[in-house]
């Protein structure tokens, strides 16, 4: 397997989109694990109270499991919950247990709760002995205080959009949150990537979403369209990505290229 580039300081990418069901969860391990098998050093946080990305990526997340939850409502070190995926060498996760659909509550009376991701990764990655190359946050399908800790904690937002019907509604009210934390919580976060998922070539309307979203965001939006694929929603019943569920399927091979683009693509 060709060896990616990898950046010369962590990247932090928050995969975020206050719609469900868009592809969030899928391209954040997928291109984790891309990455991973490029190479890189990952850690996936789990930021929604399903789980998904933990479970998709082979890690143990029962309620007992020190967790992401831990982490931020509590006061644990990300390196007391962090779990090796089976997955590859290089890919990490902090889990997401059930105890975190709590904690959007919580939260709203804890001090600096804007902030608490956002301290917990920058002490972890200080003390950590070999350096991540990619932080990739898994965000809930919300844009309340747990989304709000991603774009806190990251420097980059990757928004995935699904090639459908609606597929740009609500997307100006994501891209207004972004500015507003940009301008009162992160003023270094930037929108870096957008990709498009559940691609159909059979349908106009998927091909006019496509034209839709490169006419608006030219710079952002990837080359590699990820095609709708059974082998894709498959994997994570396995515990895999579909990179190891099936590495030569389309589905795997539009991951890779995703990754490949975002590993050559430098941030300022
Ligand atoms: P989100 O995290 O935004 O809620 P998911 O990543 O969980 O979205 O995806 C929603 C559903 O669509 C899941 O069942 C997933 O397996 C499926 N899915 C995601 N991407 C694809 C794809 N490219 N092809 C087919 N199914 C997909
Ligand atoms: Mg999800």
């Amino acid at each position: 397997d060709a060896v990616l580039p990898v950046p010369p300081a962590t990247r932090i990418i928050t995969v975020a989109n206050q719609k469900g069901g868009v592809g969030k969860t899928t391209t954040t391990v997928n291109l984790a694990a891309a990455l991973a098998q490029g190479g890189a050093r990952v850690l996936v946080i789990d930021l929604d109270p399903q789980g998904n990305a933990s479970t998709a990526l082979g890690v143990e997340h029962r309620a007992e499991v020190e967790s992401v939850y831990d982490v931020i409502v509590g006061d644990a070190p990300i390196r007391d919950a962090v779990q090796q995926s089976p997955e590859f060498p290089g890919l990490w996760c902090l889990p997401a247990t059930i105890h975190l659909a709590g904690a959007e509550i919580e939260l709203v009376s804890l001090v600096a709760r804007e902030q608490r991701l956002r301290t917990a990764v920058e002490a972890y990655l200080a003390e950590v002995d070999e350096p991540y190359h990619y932080v990739f946050i898994d965000c809930p399908p919300s844009l309340g205080l747990l989304t709000i800790n991603a774009f806190v904690a990251a420097r980059e937002v990757l928004i995935p959009i699904q090639c459908e019907y609606y597929a740009l509604e609500g997307l100006s009210q994501l891209l207004d949150n972004i500015k507003l934390i940009q301008r009162h919580l992160n003023p270094k976060l930037a929108l870096s990537t957008i990709l498009l998922t559940m691609y159909d070539s059979r349908t106009n309307l998927a091909n006019q979403v496509v034209d839709e979203v490169r006419e608006h965001f030219p710079a952002e939006t990837l080359t590699t369209v990820i095609p709708r694929s059974v082998r894709i929603s498959e994997a994570p019943s396995y515990g895999q990505s579909v990179i190891t569920y099936d590495g030569n399927s389309p589905g795997s091979l539009s991951y890779r290229e995703a990754a490949s683009e975002i590993a050559h693509r430098s941030v300022a």
